[in-house]
């Protein structure tokens, strides 16, 4: 017999092809079928008469046709008109074939399903689904609500149905895959996996449409907690592990680095001062150091990252930073170039852009130990790279790197029995809850002051059909030689359709102003026309950059002084401010404009207004979590939290107290169900397996 374990295409209907798609969505158990859930129901539990049914909702319709014909007006379409004892309804398809058109024969009866709208008169269907029948009261019913699931590239929501209805069946006859003891069951007051799967999958019968979302509720929550459990406990157990682990204990160095602090043209901070010294004090035990570094942007994380280096190198190991993109390298590269250029320091740069040769070339300095300091992206890590002595890594932004990719890191400077210490730094404000949920392996140092002499940037919410008076102004500061950002929309999340708005935009600014040097940056460039222009832009050689958000995290350009930011409605107010700490950098006050389009509601307003009140990355973020409702357009993606299958760490926070609670209990007293648990939820078990 079947079990839940067992791949995916042990499934009848399960072909190579097939199976190969479901696996690019994490599918590769029956069992992982399951989580896959329905994103919404339909209701084909009733037949409704055309006269009667509720208008702008998805309703199951019989009639006979008394029409059909093609319109050639306005755009070329099919269109049937049926007809039931109540009224008239017409059905526009365009797309559709000859075959089709033939099928649509007058007297003939169907039954169709589709989004009912009217005018008042006339009512109508666009696109409906349909089936032919006998007569318009030969059919049958369904007599429970149908699950729709969310697009799989090539797999019908009907095929998916299908694959979920025999996983289901093999649920029921094999063993049980519930791995929560019944007493804790009881104690948070859930349903059993089975019956939270069986229930999203097959809602019972009877339910009515309009209370699913409510029915749905704890049958989801049941699955968001094993999630958030599962995901809590391997955090855990990362923590534990490392306790237990060993690290280069880092002795030597002091002099090394108060000498270089002496060298910097500012004074550290207070707070710099006191992370720098949190950092080194755990850079001094012979344990790895995993501590998260959280700064609002221009606080300065920086310079404490070089801190750490210098201390690493100072003891004759490596030091890595990683960073997400080759922008933030390039600027990395540069900054500690300057900071270490009469050190001794041999700076190596690791990119996926960088030729064979000079690849190889890093690749041998890195290994031999001739590099001391290695700054890439994740290139850093991928296979091939072998470290002679790492014994610490700085991630920069961290809000880009998810759980997995921590684990694998870890990994990668365990060649022998020690691991490297590791700093994960983040501009992104995370409130404490989550982020004790989100981070539970983690210590937390928080930089909470900007330097002295930071202006705050004045920021003016503008609509864009203002635009002309915008570009003037752009003008204006630039003959006066203060430099700006020209962010582009953000029309879609494809890096082409970005470039290409950017590129338009490009055009069209250069056409108007014309004296000024204008450059362009975008995701899709090669690294060297972005490094080049990042460079002409931080000569001054260009007045005003156009960008896509690829300069969102970490670019540092003093002399820029204002930004424009289109669309900016579309954007989460976390990312405006990372964009907006761009600018404020020098000492002239600084200016950040946010376009938006017309007509935009009050609350897209009021929240827009938020970032004029303040300058304040904690608060932003806080509101921003605040005013975020359920269906919100931006994900979790901006608010800097991790992403997972089912659970949103925003909407289910208030779990989090049980997940912790149920989780030490769980490790204390069933450790092989935990493993079990996480085993189920990890996209990449090779990783969470090791924990
Ligand atoms: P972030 O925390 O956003 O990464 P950076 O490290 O890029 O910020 O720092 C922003 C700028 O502030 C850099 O030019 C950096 O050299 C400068 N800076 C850092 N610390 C101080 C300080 N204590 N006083 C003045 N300027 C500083
Ligand atoms: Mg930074």
């Amino acid at each position: 017999m079947l079990k839940l374990n067992a791949e995916i295409d042990a499934l009848k209907g399960v072909g190579p092809a097939l199976k190969t798609k479901l696996n690019n969505r994490g599918v590769r158990s029956i069992e992982d079928i399951l989580f896959l859930l329905p994103n919404r129901y339909e209701d084909r539990t009733i037949l409704y008469d055309i006269q009667n049914a509720p208008i702008n909702e998805h309703v199951l319709i019989a009639g006979k046709i008394i029409e059909s014909k093609i319109l050639f007006y306005g755009r070329r379409s099919l269109f049937v008109k049926i007809q039931d004892d109540s009224a008239v309804l017409n059905l526009r398809f365009f797309y559709f074939s000859r075959s089709q058109l033939q099928q649509f024969k007058k007297n003939t009866h169907l039954i169709c399903f589709g989004l009912l709208k009217s005018n008042g008169k006339k009512f109508e269907m666009i696109h409906p689904e349909y089936r032919f029948i006998e007569s318009s009261k030969a059919f049958k019913l369904d007599d429970k609500l149908t699950p729709i699931y969310p697009s799989i590239e090539g797999i019908q929501t009907g095929r998916l149905r299908n694959l979920v209805g025999q996983a289901l069946n093999i649920m029921r006859t094999s063993q049980p895959n519930e791995y929560l003891p019944e007493y804790i069951l009881k104690e948070i007051k859930m349903p059993s996996l089975p019956e939270a799967l069986t229930n999203l999958h097959q809602p019972p019968a009877n339910l009515k449409h309009a209370d699913i979302n409510e029915a749905m509720r704890s049958y989801k929550e049941r699955l968001s907690f094993e999630e958030l459990l599962a995901n809590y406990i391997s955090l855990r157990q990362l923590k534990l592990l490392a306790a237990n682990t060993t690290a280069d204990s880092l002795q030597d160095g002091k002099n090394e680095v108060s000498q270089f602090v002496q060298t910097l043209n500012f004074q550290l901070t207070a707070a710099q001062k006191l992370v720098c010294k949190e950092i080194l004090a755990d850079l001094n035990k012979p344990q790895p150091m995993m501590r998260m570094l959280q700064g609002d942007v221009g606080s300065g994380k920086t310079v404490v990252a070089a801190i750490a280096c210098l201390k690493t190198i100072a003891n004759k190991k490596q030091a890595a930073i990683m960073a997400p993109t080759e922008l933030l390298t390039e600027q990395h590269m540069e900054s500690f170039s300057t900071w270490f250029a009469k050190l001794n320091i041999n700076i190596v740069k690791l990119t996926g852009g960088q030729k064979k040769s000079i690849r190889e070339n890093n690749l041998r300095q890195i290994e031999k130990g001739e590099a001391n300091l290695i700054i890439g992206t994740h290139a850093l890590f991928q296979e091939g790279v072998i470290f002679k002595d790492l014994a610490l890594i700085i991630i920069d932004e961290q809000h880009r790197f998810g759980v997995n990719q921590r684990v694998a890191l870890r990994e990668k400077g365990s060649q022998s029995k020690k691991q490297p210490h590791q700093l994960i730094m983040t501009a992104t404000p995370i409130p404490r809850t989550l982020a004790m949920a989100a981070y539970a392996d983690l210590d937390s140092s928080i930089i909470d002051e900007l330097p002295v002499g930071r202006k705050s940037v004045e920021t003016l919410v503008i609509p864009n059909d203002k635009r002309p008076s915008v570009i003037e102004r752009v003008n204006d500061a630039c003959t006066k030689g203060q430099q700006a950002y020209w962010v582009c929309p953000l029309i879609d999340e494809s890096e082409l359709i970005k470039a290409d708005a950017a590129t338009d935009r490009y055009e069209y600014l250069k056409k108007i102003i014309k004296p000024l040097k204008i450059g362009l940056i975008h995701g899709r460039q090669k690294q060297a026309e972005k490094e080049n222009t990042m460079r002409l832009f931080k000569e001054g050689k260009i007045d005003l950059l156009v960008a896509t958000t690829v300069i969102e995290v970490g670019v540092n350009v003093p002399n820029a002084s204002l930004m424009i930011i289109e669309n900016a409605e579309r954007m989460g107010l976390t990312q405006l401010h990372q964009l907006r700490g761009r600018v404020g950098r020098g000492n002239q006050k600084s200016h950040c404009i946010l376009l938006y389009k017309k007509p935009l509601g009050s609350l897209a307003y009021d929240r827009l207004s938020i970032l004029r009140e303040t300058n304040d990355g904690f608060v932003i973020a806080q509101r921003d979590l605040e005013l975020r409702g359920p269906g919100e357009l931006l994900g979790t993606k901006q608010t800097g939290l991790p992403q997972y299958r089912i659970a949103d760490l925003m909407r289910d926070a208030h779990l989090l107290p049980k997940v912790q609670k149920i989780a030490e209990t769980l490790m204390h007293d069933f450790p092989n169900k935990t493993k079990k648990i996480i085993m189920r939820w990890s996209s990449d078990d090779q990783h969470y397996g090791k924990v």
